[in-house]
């Protein structure tokens, strides 16, 4: 019998094919998202959406080449209202859901199409240095999010791309994982070679199954070299990933500086104090009347 050794996970591995010809991104996710998903209770498509839609701004997060968050937001006036997904560059990810949990009797099976329709995915990178934004924004598709994702590559990367991805849960534990590959510019290899070897790598990468994907059984570095065993994948050094809120005192009092006096008085509380609670980590800061004079004037 082979012994369990029950890997843990939350980490991204960076890796390349072939002399980098090819470039890679591996995460999984299973206390980090597991943690996010309980916070929340989230009816159970809602969660798996959410930590496919997750382990995906991981995969294009860890691409970005400067220090920032990548987001990936859903919106629609529909049943789902609202999905967001954060990476920071640190490794910290926090998340979010808003949806109508009347509309969720006897529809478990819907496509993002029908949770979201006339929605859209906004796919945004924001350095930090610079605060510099940079976005896409496609209409959300038919079927599984990975397919808004593939819209999003052909029509904003422009770069080809491949990738799969599987959510699963065990009662109050959530595992997420995928595999992103993308091709690099080459200069060694010919145009026709390098389609070849994406199209080698991309058959590979779509053999893999869901219960191979997820197994709690298998390191993910040997799920690696099993998979591309034949294209001498290299895998670079592994980003931690973790339940992190980016919220803060400071963010809070911008926010209330800012806001309408008309505002200010729906939230406030009969002795004239507010709670604001965080959406991602559902953190409560309560501020006295005091406090909020004081940065108001
Ligand atoms: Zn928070």
């Amino acid at each position: 019998m082979i012994e369990s050794k029950n890997f843990t996970f939350d980490k991204i591995i960076p890796f390349t094919l072939k002399n980098s010809k090819i470039r890679g991104r591996f995460v999984k996710l299973d206390n980090s998202i597991s943690k996010i998903l309980n916070r929340h209770n989230y009816v159970l498509p809602i969660a798996l959406s959410l930590s496919e839609i997750l382990s995906v701004s991981c995969c294009i997060g860890s691409l970005l080449k400067f220090n920032g968050n990548f987001i990936i937001q859903g919106s629609s006036k529909e049943i789902l209202k609202t999905v967001l997904a954060d990476y920071s560059s640190n490794g910290s990810i926090r998340a979010y859901a808003s949806y109508d949990s009347k509309n969720f009797e006897n529809k478990t099976l819907l496509g993002f199409d029908e949770l979201m329709p006339k929605g859209h995915f906004a796919f945004t990178a924001i350095e930090n240095k610079s605060n510099k934004r940079y976005q896409g924004i496609i209409p959300v598709q038919k079927g599984n999010f990975i397919n808004s994702v593939y819209y999003y590559f052909k029509n904003s990367e422009q770069v080809n791309s491949e990738i799969v991805s599987f959510s699963n849960n065990y009662g109050k534990k959530f595992i997420s994982a995928a595999i992103l590959i993308q091709k690099t510019p080459s200069e060694i290899l010919g145009e026709s070679d390098d389609f070849n070897l994406f199209e080698e790598a991309k058959l590979f990468l779509n053999s893999l199954t869901k219960i191979e994907l997820l197994s709690s059984d298998v390191s993910m570095e040997d799920i690696l070299y099993k998979l591309f065993n034949s294209l001498d994948v290299r895998v670079q050094k592994e980003i931690t990933v973790k339940d992190k809120c980016r919220c803060s005192a400071s963010r809070v009092k911008n926010t209330l500086k800012q806001i309408s006096e008309d505002e200010l008085s729906k939230m406030t509380l009969p002795d004239g104090s507010i709670d604001i609670i965080c959406e991602f980590c559902k953190k409560t800061t309560k501020l006295t009347k005091e406090y909020l004079v004081s940065i108001r004037n």
